[in-house]
């Protein structure tokens, strides 16, 4: 398996997926994918419907990873997928088994002749879907790390979910450490003292005294500073990462086998977005082979993606032009992953993509509605609509009246939209992004009660935290890392 750049660079040379694992952008700033999608044939399809979610995992990835020795990732896949890590399913009654399958697959009901359900991927250790993919990336790090003698220092910044999902994902590895920028006290109690509590000494909050833009201008500040990323070996595992992506092909594979019976059905997933990374994993499964009927984009009222599935014009947006909302995890005003879909769409033609996305950069965007390439999005299944704060206090309102079932505000954007796209005969499957703890202020709005609190997390808030307050100065974080990586 050869990986190659969006953007055309180094065609020729060779790049394995161990090579990218630990990269951020291609050398001429375009996005990594596989020089051909791997092909899942109908025998392999029918074979991996009985599998356990860590071997199927396993089966997906060797396709994309040929160069780690199959038994190595073999035990890495069954070491990241175990029932004790995703283990915060709600119902108590079933907590083994569901915890178990690692995606769960909660059967709704009936809407306009199609079967809704919701695919737990929040499970896992920080209640977000993120754990899914950075669990994994984990393993592979240190896997990576270690084998070629080196260390990593991972430099990021989190407004909540990413940040989390990183810091639970490489405690204890070795090798690794994590210096997470993270605006001082803007985050909700439980956010932060999820982050905060963790007492890991490879593990280091840093609370930045500013808002979010400013932990990601510093995070920008020293990643420019080449001289310090080299000596520093500062990394970074943003939502660009490739192996995250791969990572998130999986369930939408598991989901399937969930929702069907046969390999001749079809099904559609609706996918709460905001950097395109969970959606650009269900079209990867589609072009594999998976029979996806639609893959509905659903956003908040930050709706770049939306506008451009529906007009062909994609139109980033100014920090002024970006809205704070109930589903924060979804509030961008570019969506980062976007660029792989559309080196498909144009047909793999690197040139023109290069040039669409240098008019992202001068002129704030690019309009497809003129070309035939355009029409193309029906083919690759792809719909899409958005969703405002009263949109998603309804669908949590009356998902949890009419399914005594309580789901969190980017899952409920989700809902909303899956609703606009059903069609008889065809299961509509929404990811489930989020536990509805971690955003419990909309909950209380919506439903006048408490959010529900898986039991391990009893008490979390008054845990000890650890973290250390800078002002928003570059310098004066690099000062820290550099304090602390002095080996
Ligand atoms: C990150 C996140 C999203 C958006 O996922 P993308 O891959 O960026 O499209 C949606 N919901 C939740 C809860 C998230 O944490």
């Amino acid at each position: 398996m050869n990986y190659i750049s969006t953007r055309g660079a180094g065609a020729g040379e060779r790049h394995t997926f161990s090579d990218i694992l630990l990269g951020g952008l291609a050398k001429d700033g375009g996005l990594y994918l596989p020089a051909d999608y791997p092909r899942v044939s109908a025998d392999e399809l029918a074979r991996w419907r009985a599998l356990s979610y860590a071997d199927l995992a396993f089966e997906i990835l060797s396709k994309f990873s040929d160069d780690i020795p199959a038994e190595d990732l073999r035990a890495l896949t069954r070491r990241t997928y175990t029932a004790q890590t995703y283990c915060h399913v709600r119902d108590d009654d079933a907590s083994g088994a569901l915890a178990a399958q690692i995606t769960p697959l909660k059967t709704l009901g009936v809407e306009n002749g199609a079967t809704l359900s919701l695919l737990e991927l929040s499970n896992g250790p920080t209640l977000a879907f993120k754990d899914m993919a950075m669990q994994l990336l984990g393993n592979l790090f240190e896997y990576t790390l270690a084998k070629h003698g080196e260390t990593l220092n991972i430099l990021g910044a989190t407004s909540g979910d990413t940040g989390s999902a990183a810091e639970y994902a490489m405690r204890g590895k070795q090798g690794v450490r994590v210096f997470m920028l993270s605006p001082h006290l803007k985050m909700s109690a439980f956010q932060t003292a999820q982050m905060y509590s963790l007492q890991d000494p490879n593990i280091f909050n840093v609370a930045v005294q500013g808002v979010f833009d400013d932990c990601q201008d510093i995070v920008k500040a020293v990643s420019n500073d080449h001289a310090f990323k080299a000596q520093y070996k500062i990394g970074t595992v943003n939502s660009i990462n490739w192996a995250r992506v791969v990572a998130q092909v999986v369930y939408y594979f598991k989901g399937y086998f969930a929702a069907t019976q046969s390999n001749d059905e079809r099904v559609s997933f609706a996918v709460p977005s905001g950097n395109f990374g969970n959606v650009c994993a269900g079209h990867i499964a589609r072009m594999m082979g998976l029979p996806i009927e639609k893959l509905v984009v659903a956003t908040n009222e930050n709706d770049v993606l939306d506008e451009f599935f529906r007009t062909g014009i994609y139109r980033v947006r100014k920090a002024a032009e970006t809205y704070h909302t109930s589903s924060p995890s979804m509030d961008i005003s570019k969506a980062s992953n976007f660029e792989r879909f559309v080196f498909d769409l144009l047909g793999r033609d690197p040139a023109r993509v290069l040039q669409l996305f240098r008019d992202v950069e001068e002129k704030g965007g690019f309009d497809l509605a003129a070309s035939g390439d355009f029409a193309r999005v029906q083919q690759f299944g792809f719909v899409s609509g958005r969703s405002s704060h009263a949109d998603r206090v309804d669908a949590i309102r009356d998902v949890f009246e009419r399914y005594d079932t309580m789901i969190d505000t980017h899952t409920a954007d989700g809902l909303k939209v899956a609703r606009e796209h059903l069609q008889p005969g065809i299961p509509m499957i929404v990811l489930e992004t989020a536990q509805p703890i971690k955003f419990g202020e909309t909950i209380r709005e919506a439903l006048l009660r408490e959010p529900e609190r898986p039991a391990a997390f009893a008490g979390l808030e008054a845990l000890p935290q650890r973290f250390e307050v800078l002002p928003a100065d570059a310098q004066r974080v690099k000062d820290f890392v550099a304090a602390r990586t002095s080996d």
